[in-house]
């Protein structure tokens, strides 16, 4: 079996485990199995609440039920394919209790894989190449094995993956003080008739403004 997981869902997991880079955290993986090719894809991921120390973390069993749910009602086609979480500046593999909770999964549902992330060295320097991450499972021997991944780049499920990823992924807002032109920018934005409304917001100048720099 291999692992195809698109930019979006890895992206949500490394932000989530930089938020407390000290601290191990835990979610779930979303996706589906393709039998055809044997490759698990993982779409999107999702969090809530847990218990977390710098060498230990779980989710609690509610969480897991009500994104079981959530998944189901907003994610047709999808379903939990795994599990995440981090080892901060301790390298990426199962620990034995890892080992017990993929088990776990993988009793729910055979093909489950479990992706370990080391956020710590990344979060420290900001290259790439310190972001360690790898995804496992458990053959039929009982031993843990590294399952081939690749970051997905089937064009149609990237863009769908994102288009639904988005959805619950907050976009960056950068508050300049200025209440009059945020509640415009809004206006302008929701408004679909209003097209002298969008000229309130000065994308244009903006954007020429700045052409230089992007544009060379
Ligand atoms: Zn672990």
């Amino acid at each position: 079996m291999r692992a195809r997981i698109y930019p979006l869902a890895l992206g949500k997991i490394i932000k989530h485990a930089l938020i407390d880079p000290g601290n191990e955290i835990a979610g779930l993986l979303i996706g589906k199995y393709l039998k055809k090719n044997d490759v698990l894809e993982i779409w999107d991921a999702i969090t809530g609440d847990q218990r977390s120390t710098p060498g230990f973390v779980y989710l609690h069993e509610d969480t897991i039920a009500h994104a079981a749910e959530w998944v189901i009602r907003n994610r047709p086609g999808l379903y939990i394919v795994g599990w995440y979480h981090s080892h901060p500046g301790f390298n990426v593999f199962l620990s034995a209790i890892d080992l017990e909770t993929q088990k776990r999964y993988q009793m729910l549902f055979p093909k489950a894989v479990a992706l370990v992330v080391d956020p710590l060295k990344y979060s420290k320097t900001g290259k790439l190449s310190d972001l360690r991450f790898s995804i496992f499972r458990i053959n039929r021997r009982g031993q843990v094995v590294r399952v081939p991944t690749s970051i997905g780049i089937h064009r149609r499920k990237l863009l769908e993956s994102t288009l639904k990823g988005v959805e619950t992924m907050e976009l960056k807002y950068i508050n300049t003080g200025q209440e009059a032109e945020v509640e415009e920018y809004e206006v302008a934005v929701n408004n679909d008739e209003g097209g002298g409304e969008r000229s309130n917001f000065p994308i244009g100048s903006v954007l020429k403004k700045f052409k230089d720099r992007f544009i060379p």
